[in-house]
């Protein structure tokens, strides 16, 4: 029987269980399997592979490994996890993600994201919007039509930020408040008289500068809240990012 073995490094290790890790894993295969194949019948999303080498070359994903090959599986690079033509990535979310969602879009980041949404239409919408999915879910990273995503290990929403921004390494692209957090909307400098009906007595009094979203209207300032707002981001973000930031927050 034809076989292989095939070993997983680094953060593609996450998806094996303990028992499997740090060793190559022994792959007895029937008939032709390509290379693609052999991968998430290991249990390991295609998507998340980057380069898988056979001695010194690459390894084409859609060719069958031959008899007695020893593989190496290594994990996209951060780049190499969205569209190259994009200068930032733009994210669909599953529906389980919502505090990620909130804190990305916190971040600038372009985020599409409903909480009630069948794995079949998020797959299909990122793939039609190049955006690259997030999930905790592995099935739906095995599905063909995804060409972009990442499987979020961990289950703390304010980790889950820090673990994005590091697997993708965009910390330096980070736009802090120039997205709702509610809807992804862009927010514009809006004059007090244009939100003046929307505010609080205490807010009109004490507060000049606003912001408003394009899409749904509400209103931002940089309220009582801000400070915890800006502790936060600073436990994501270089200072150099964090300081060069201008615009709104969540009252
Ligand atoms: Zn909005």
């Amino acid at each position: 029987m034809p076989h292989l073995t095939l070993r997983f490094h680094a953060e593609l290790e996450d998806f094996l269980p303990a028992s499997r890790r740090g060793k190559p894993l022994s792959i007895v295969f029937r008939g032709p399997q390509t290379l693609k194949h052999l991968v998430a019948a290991a249990g390991v999303p295609p998507v998340e592979v980057g380069l898988v080498r056979l001695g010194d070359a690459r390894f084409p994903w859609d060719q069958v490994p031959p008899d007695g090959a020893h593989l190496d599986a290594f994990p996209k690079k951060p780049r190499e996890r969205w569209p190259q033509a994009q200068p930032r990535p733009r994210f669909a979310l599953d529906g389980h993600l919502g505090r990620l969602a909130s804190y990305l879009r916190l971040l600038g980041f372009d985020t599409w994201y409903r909480n009630q949404v069948e794995d079949a239409d998020l797959a299909a919408l990122a793939a039609a919007e190049e955006r690259v999915v997030l999930t905790r879910d592995q099935d739906l990273l095995k599905r063909r039509i995804v060409q972009y995503g990442y499987w979020v290990r961990s289950l703390e929403p304010q980790e889950q930020v820090a673990e994005v921004l590091a697997r993708f390494d965009i910390a330096a692209l980070a736009q802090p408040f120039t997205r709702c957090p509610r809807c992804n909307g862009l927010l514009r400098p809006a004059p007090k008289a244009e939100v003046w009906a929307q505010l609080e007595p205490l807010t009109r009094r004490y507060y000049h500068t606003f912001y408003r979203c394009e899409a749904c209207g509400q209103v931002y300032w940089r309220g009582s809240h801000f400070d915890k707002i800006l502790a936060l981001l600073a436990t994501w973000l270089p200072e150099e990012v964090l300081s060069h930031q201008t615009g709104a927050s969540n009252a």
